[in-house]
């Protein structure tokens, strides 16, 4: 079991469903999270990072990893400035997203199959 952090650009809700939708296919996850505001895709399971990149992308977004360890951080993080402003909620869709429907192709989700 191991969490991996994920840099995605999360613009809307569709991207942000398409991004759940694609990295949930895989083997082995156990957990997806998207925080939007950050524009970071959490996934915690026994899954290579590089398969949860490679579903990413499909979606037409770019990804980068940002780190793979353990679920749970051994040092507890530092408080941050409190957060008054609340997030902006997401837009519907979004430029990058009519893009990515015109452009979608299904697959099989067999890509990762390597393992
Ligand atoms: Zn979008």
């Amino acid at each position: 079991m191991k969490k991996t952090e994920v840099k995605v650009n999360i613009n809307c809700h569709k991207c942000k469903s398409e991004v759940l939708k694609a990295v949930t296919k895989l083997q082995g996850i156990d957990q997806v999270t998207a925080d939007a505001a950050k524009g970071i895709l959490t996934v915690v399971g026994e899954v290579d990072p590089v398969c949860v990149i490679t579903r990413v992308r499909k979606t037409g977004k770019d990804a980068e990893i940002i780190s793979v360890g353990p679920p749970k951080k051994p040092d507890p993080p530092k408080p941050e400035k409190p957060d008054n402003d609340p997030p902006k909620p997401l837009p519907l869709s979004c430029p990058q997203c009519q893009y990515v429907v015109v452009s979608y192709a299904p697959d099989d989700g067999r890509i990762c199959s390597i393992l």
